[in-house]
């Protein structure tokens, strides 16, 4: 199985991305911290589809974690993250230390708005798409890429992402790939390491709630009432509501009017000391 080459400088990057342009060849990315799981693996073959070339970055990255957050315990495997990535039709794995993102003096921050200020994650996790904004400006600017692939498991994210490759005209395409899920549902995702047997059983209910407000309001249920019981229902199940909100699907915005349409819902809570997070087209 081909194995993607591993680069860890910064020089060794800009060579293998000047060689791929010079010769024409069109680079996709998947920005990921790694703990590779088949979410990843989707974003990696949708890259394939997307370009020639293909970069996985793995890095994660210590300007998204507040203090109070799981930086230090965020899971880390590179030999596993590198056995997953053979034969993935991944090219390169960019793996650069803490100290080249963010060398001595580094001072600049990216502080994105729009789809970053609409009170969901941006409320809960304040620091967070700072974080994000500079790490991805940072990434799209060290690897060139014509394309990078962002999953809709963050879906705010993957609006805060392409209003910034908007805003800042990076010349990169932004492309969302579809939410990959357990057979009972449960969002793929590097944290469900953290749950415990008892936590795992609970976890897809977070889903199911999900699935099932979107049928009821796809049904033509009162909106305002569905969400309410949908919020009751998770909290009956055992996590702690971060929140349950049904957004327009493009702005994130709070719904303007009863035809204000697509429409997305987005849930993050915590079980135990893990937070999930989840979203659905309704
Ligand atoms: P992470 O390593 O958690 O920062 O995620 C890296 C990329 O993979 C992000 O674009 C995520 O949205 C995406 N991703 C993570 N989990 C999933 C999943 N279950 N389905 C689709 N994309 C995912």
């Amino acid at each position: 199985m081909t194995q993607p080459r591993i680069v860890r400088t910064l020089p060794a990057l800009h060579r293998a991305v000047a060689r791929w342009r010079a010769t024409r060849q069109t680079t996709a990315l998947v920005p990921t911290m790694g703990a590779l799981h088949q979410g990843h693996l989707a974003l990696v073959r949708l890259a394939r589809r997307r370009a020639r070339k293909v970069i996985v970055s793995i890095f994660v990255n210590p300007a998204q974690f507040a203090p109070s957050e799981d930086l230090a315990s965020y899971p880390r495997n590179l030999a596993g993250d590198l056995a997953a990535l053979a034969g993935s039709g991944a090219d390169l794995a960019w793996v650069p230390a803490t100290e080249t993102m963010y060398p001595p003096g580094f001072a600049t921050r990216i502080v994105p708005g729009g789809p970053a200020s609409v009170g969901l994650e941006d409320k809960f996790r304040p620091h967070f798409f700072a974080g994000v904004a500079t790490v991805v400006a940072k990434l799209f600017l060290q690897c060139r890429p014509d394309a990078a692939i962002f999953g809709e498991k963050d879906y705010q994210q993957l609006k805060v992402v392409t209003a910034l490759a908007n805003d800042l005209a990076l010349g990169v395409t932004i492309v969302g790939a579809p939410v990959v899920r357990e057979p009972d549902g449960l969002a793929m995702s590097s944290r469900n390491a953290y749950l415990s047997a008892q936590e795992r059983a609970v976890a897809p209910t977070l889903h199911q709630v999900l699935a099932d407000c979107a049928h009821k309001i796809a049904h033509g249920a009162e909106l305002a009432g569905v969400i309410e019981q949908g919020r009751a229902a998770i909290g009956r199940a055992g996590f702690v509501l971060d929140y349950l909100e049904a957004r327009n699907a493009e702005t994130l915005l709070p719904l303007a009017s009863a035809l204000d349409r697509p429409i997305r819902l987005l849930v993050a809570a915590r079980l135990g000391r893990t937070r999930l997070i989840d979203n659905v087209a309704v």
